[in-house]
């Protein structure tokens, strides 16, 4: 056994109702009647209404003939007041469940309204850093995601983030009562996804699943899981990024984002946590903030954890007959070649971040929890020195 920590109780769960395969959106009315869901609220943002996605999902109700309401004003990255907009929107139009249908900010956001809905403000109270998670219960409105991106994961995971008001921070809600009863997985709806954010969020998802399969915790069925989704990932993201009609390589990095929202129940790393700090500060897409960072976090943790970055490697393609020490490094170099691949830049630099912010997000990240979880414990400096070399 070569994680003594499994000798310890740990908790596992999967419970959320996978409808995954092209054309799975038809099957949304028997998922809504499943749940028993007379009227839901349809969440979602202009950008998913501008493509089509949300009429899609509409018409499939209607069809059914199942009422609902549609608020789909939620922000790209959410706020707390987004939350609130749609709790109103809830309780004005007298729903009892709710449908969440884009990328992350819908998902997220309608974790949040489902939270409001039985749970009282302010929404600090909830966040995880502060053990908030023990303040959730499990009475919360029923909940469909459907993801039209694969990136965060969020239509398996417990987390909802937004940026509250009070701090301006990104803060991460995390409880397994947040997690949807029912996904639907389509990757039809990734089709028309342009290349820069096929590849951000395909980057995300790569960081869940090496973040939670590098992190300091057993969760051996989590290990299973996002292996797996970095080899997906490995062997598909370029090819989403470059021709995004591939439906095979789509579906792949549909699964490598579920798998990765699933393994981080485990934990994540260094990387969220510097990314949860430079989003809000630099602006820069969540994705993308990892993705640039990526390399440099894993030259950081290489001390602590050779023999996992080896089978990442393996895991990418390289010859399992190689030497461990070699193996590790090769996976360093097959993500800087792969963010190559899919126009990454390899700089925060190059991606509008200021030289002058590089503190002030080292202290924000140095308070984020996802790096408590990381392979080798790291200061503020530490977080600042990474932050400089990835600069
Ligand atoms: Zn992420």
């Amino acid at each position: 056994m070569e994680n003594l920590a499994e000798l310890r109780v740990t908790e596992m769960s999967y419970p959320t109702k996978v409808v995954y395969g092209p054309g799975a959106l038809a099957r949304l009315a028997d998922q809504v009647r499943r749940l028993k869901m007379a009227k839901p609220l349809v969440v979602s943002d202009p950008g998913v209404t501008r493509a089509g996605l949300v009429d899609r999902a509409r018409e499939v109700l209607a069809q059914a003939g199942i009422a609902h309401h549609l608020f789909d004003r939620v922000q790209l990255d959410p706020t707390e007041e987004d939350a609130f907009e749609g709790l109103r929107a809830f309780r004005d139009a007298g729903c009892d469940g709710v449908v969440a249908i884009g990328g992350g900010s819908p998902l997220d956001a309608a974790k949040l309204i489902q939270l409001l809905v039985t749970h009282s403000p302010p929404l600090s109270r909830y966040d995880d850093a502060a053990g908030g998670d023990r303040f959730v219960r499990d009475d919360l409105p029923p909940l469909i995601a459907i993801p039209t991106t694969a990136g965060t994961g969020s239509e398996v995971s417990r987390s909802g983030v937004a940026t509250l008001k009070d701090t301006g921070r990104k803060t991460v809600i995390f409880s397994p009562y947040l997690m949807p009863k029912a996904a639907i997985v389509d990757p039809e709806l990734t089709l028309g996804l342009p290349p820069s954010t096929t590849a951000a969020t395909g980057m995300d998802a790569f960081t869940h699943c090496l973040e939670a399969y590098l992190a300091a915790a057993s969760h051996p069925l989590a290990d299973a899981l996002a292996i797996d989704g970095i080899s997906r990932v490995g062997r598909s993201l370029p090819t989403a990024v470059r021709d995004g009609a591939q439906l095979p390589a789509r579906s792949d990095m549909m699964i490598a984002a579920m798998e990765g929202a699933m393994a981080f129940q485990k934990g994540l790393g260094a990387c969220h946590a510097l990314a949860h700090a430079l989003t809000p500060i630099s602006r820069i897409h969540h994705g993308l903030a990892n993705a640039i960072a990526l390399p440099t976090v894993m030259e950081f943790n290489l001390p602590a954890c050779t023999p996992r970055l080896a089978r990442v490697a393996v895991a990418m393609g390289e010859d399992a007959a190689a030497r461990a020490e070699l193996l590790a490094r090769k996976a360093i170099e097959r993500v800087r070649v792969l963010n190559a691949e899919i126009g990454v830049p390899s700089r925060l630099r190059q991606a509008g971040v200021q030289e002058a912010d590089l503190p002030r997000i080292a202290t924000r990240a140095f308070e984020d929890a996802s790096h408590r979880t990381n392979p080798r414990q790291c200061s503020e400096e530490d977080l600042l020195g990474m932050l400089r070399t990835a600069y």
